[in-house]
């Protein structure tokens, strides 16, 4: 669906992204995670059009069902934000409209696609907000954005890229301007969004726990080149780059404790040896089904039994 084909974007004469590849299919999620300015917000603005006038792409393509969107006109790409992808700002309490209540703010944003009743906005407003489980939507639709919490208003962000039906909902750190207890409702929010609604979704951050918990797929960016790209199994159950590890290594989970590696890999690949996490042997055979060996009727259930008689 959408395909990022060795694009190159610079800033004056400064190259910050450099020959990007990745793909997002239908329906599915992709995290890119990587520093701050690894390049990972302008690659995101690149593909809404929105690099502003210093931001430039100097190679490569970005495609929507085939169709080149930096070769579309400014109008036909206000048709491709909103209506086709949608997005999710890092701070939506910042980015709403603060002087209008969030009801009419829906309804304008449904009116710039297709023209309906504020009463038929308002039900889809509020089916959407109830999906992702926040509470009194009725009174959130009365609300203006300054009289919610952060965590809320990023919430209401989700359910107004949801009620848009995009096929695509880019995220830009939708929960690292918030405390760690509110991101964990944000996150649970996202997981909802990605199950009840048919989006793909691409997205920006930092929260390995997101990543484990949401992502089909992982790009890891560094210094403007994406460094590691593959399955969530593959990057965070068997990472190649070293760049990668260290940052599962350094990244904080959402609880806010240091997590351990073993333990991201595990939720990532869900399944494997219980004993995983605390195995001084763990080797990525454990993440497979394990079978039980049977050593005429001493049976264990280990990968690696065995196989240690040269230690
Ligand atoms: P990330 O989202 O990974 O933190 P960014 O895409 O925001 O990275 O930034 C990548 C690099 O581009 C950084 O070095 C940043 O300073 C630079 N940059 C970002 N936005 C602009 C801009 N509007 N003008 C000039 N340089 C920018
Ligand atoms: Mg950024």
């Amino acid at each position: 669906m959408l395909e990022v084909k060795g694009i190159s974007i610079a800033y004056g004469d400064l190259e910050v992204v450099k020959d990007v590849n990745f793909t997002v299919k239908g329906g599915e999620t992709v995290s890119i995670v990587g520093e701050s300015g690894s390049g990972k917000s302008t690659a995101l603005r690149a593909v809404l059009g929105l690099l502003g006038n210093e931001g430039h792409i100097t190679g490569g393509d970005i495609t929507f069902d085939g169709v080149s969107l930096p070769a579309l006109s400014p109008e036909e790409m206000r048709h491709y934000r909103g209506a086709v992808i949608a997005s999710v700002p890092q701070q939506a309490g910042l980015s709403m409209d603060p002087i209008t209540r969030l009801g009419k703010q829906f309804h304008e944003s449904i009116c710039t696609k297709e023209k309906i009743s504020r009463k038929e906005s308002d039900e889809r407003a509020i089916n959407c907000m109830r999906s992702l489980s926040l509470r009194e939507p009725e009174r959130l639709l009365r609300s203006y954005p300054g009289m919610l919490s952060g965590g809320t208003n990023q919430r209401v962000a989700l359910a107004m890229a949801m009620v848009m039906e995009p096929r695509l909902i880019l995220a830009d750190e939708p929960t690292s301007a918030l405390d760690v207890t509110v991101q964990v409702e944000v996150v649970r929010s996202m997981l909802a969004l990605r199950h009840s609604c048919d989006a793909a979704i691409l997205m920006v951050t930092h929260n390995m726990g997101v990543v484990a918990q949401m992502s089909d797929h992982v790009g890891v960016m560094y210094n403007g080149r994406l460094m590691e790209w593959g399955t969530r199994e593959e990057v965070l159950g068997s990472p190649l780059h070293p760049y990668t590890r260290d940052l599962m290594a350094s990244v904080l989970k959402m609880d806010g404790s240091v997590p351990d590696v073993k333990t991201i890999y595990r939720e990532a690949v869900k399944g494997g040896c219980e004993y995983y996490t605390r195995c001084p042997h763990a080797c990525d055979r454990c993440l497979g089904t394990i079978r039980e060996k049977d050593y005429n009727g001493h049976r264990v259930l280990c990968v690696c039994a065995g196989e240690e008689s040269d230690d």
